[in-house]
């Protein structure tokens, strides 16, 4: 047997860059400016340059960049905000902490994101029902599939609606000749050290092309104060990104773009060996994965992983429960069952996934998994 298989590689990439970050935390123990020091805006610079996007804004994590970005349309109670039912429960935790209502949609089989039907016709039972305000559509690119933009904007649009793309397992796709963090008005993504883009902590950023709402947001991130942090003009938070994150983040962006390479190189490889066999999440012609998981579908599920696992290869289920069927959410379930989220719930299986995989590992996981189908 060779090197054992893991789900995640967390200790290949920090032992790769470990000499380049030191010098950067040395450099930030040099210069003393622990909050907001120049590599908050060197890789606020950087990442506007990688997404194309106007604007980027590092936050203390993916969950501030969903709520900062709530709070700078000041979303609020009466207001309804519609997300999938198939996400991380942080998408809702959101919605909530601003006392809006997440109305929860239905999700594709395929694709695993938002179903622009479900939402057309959730938008119009709100609507109809006259009790709240459609305001926004939080889009969530799954596993690091893009949602369909163009059809949920256009939802969103007729509607006067915003969309927020909450792309915190998402850096790095893309859709068209356009990256993530430019494919709506405003993203979301996270740094949690296993998303593709980790840092050695927490940590997150926000995208957006408007330069009102760039102010909000940078405003809203320091505690509400004015541009000379001296007043309070509105609500705020602590939602900063200290140094010493920003630059492991700027020393892991050094070879982002090599290990979003080798993610899709990974991939293909996983799709050659499994298509047609097994079911795999995937989009459209249009999308490009950033591949954050590899995600594929499979009866009887619980025996699969565990003869995954005799076998010495890892897997995980994200998710085992649609979120309007957790405790805190319960009280927004809709009346109608979305039974995709729910067969998602019961047949999702991602199978390990990180650019330090090798072609002989990862050909080990597709024979195993294809014997204990
Ligand atoms: C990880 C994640 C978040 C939250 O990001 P944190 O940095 O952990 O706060 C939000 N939404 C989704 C879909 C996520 O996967």
């Amino acid at each position: 047997m060779s090197d054992p298989i893991q789900f995640f590689d967390l200790k290949t990439p920090a032992k790769l860059l470990r000499a380049d970050i030191e010098k950067r935390l040395i450099a930030i123990l040099d210069h003393g400016q622990y909050i907001g020091g120049p590599e908050v805006s060197e890789l606020e610079a950087k990442l506007a340059v990688f997404t194309g996007a106007k604007h980027a804004l590092a936050v203390a994590s993916g969950t501030d960049a969903l709520v900062i970005a709530l709070m700078g349309e000041e979303i609020g109670p009466g207001d309804a905000v519609f997300i999938p039912a198939f996400t991380y429960n942080a998408t809702a935790n959101a919605v909530l902490m601003t006392g809006a209502t997440p109305v929860f949609v239905d999700v594709d089989r395929e694709t695993c994101n938002i179903d622009p039907a479900q939402l057309e016709a959730a938008v119009e039972r709100v609507i109809a029902e006259g009790a709240l305000k459609p305001r926004l559509v939080i889009a969530v690119d799954l596993y690091g599939l893009p949602a369909a933009y163009p059809a949920i904007s256009a939802i969103a649009r007729n509607a006067g609606m915003l969309v927020l793309s909450d792309a915190a397992q998402a850096l790095g796709g893309g859709q068209g000749n356009k990256r993530i963090g430019a494919l709506c008005e405003m993203t979301a993504t996270s740094f949690y050290p296993s998303k593709t883009l980790g840092a050695y902590g927490d940590g997150g950023a926000m995208f957006t092309d408007d330069d009102a709402r760039f102010e909000r947001w940078s405003s809203i991130r320091w505690h509400g104060t004015d541009a000379a942090k001296k007043e309070s003009i509105r609500v705020g938070l602590n939602g900063r990104l200290d140094s010493m994150q920003c630059a492991v983040v700027l020393s892991k962006l050094t070879v982002f773009e090599t290990e979003l390479q080798d993610r899709a190189k990974h991939a293909a490889r996983y799709i050659e060996r499994l298509g047609g066999k097994v079911a795999i999440q995937s989009g459209g012609p249009d999308d490009k994965h950033a591949w954050g998981l590899f995600t594929v579908m499979v009866d009887d599920r619980d025996r699969v992983m565990a003869t995954l696992k005799e076998q010495g290869v890892p897997s995980a289920v994200y998710y085992s429960k649609p979120l309007h069927r957790h405790g805190a959410f319960a009280a927004y379930a809709p009346a109608e069952p979305l039974e995709n989220c729910d067969w998602l719930a019961d047949h999702a299986l991602s199978l390990p996934f990180h650019p330090y995989l090798s072609n002989e590992q990862i050909d080990r996981v597709s024979d195993t998994l294809l014997k204990a189908l």
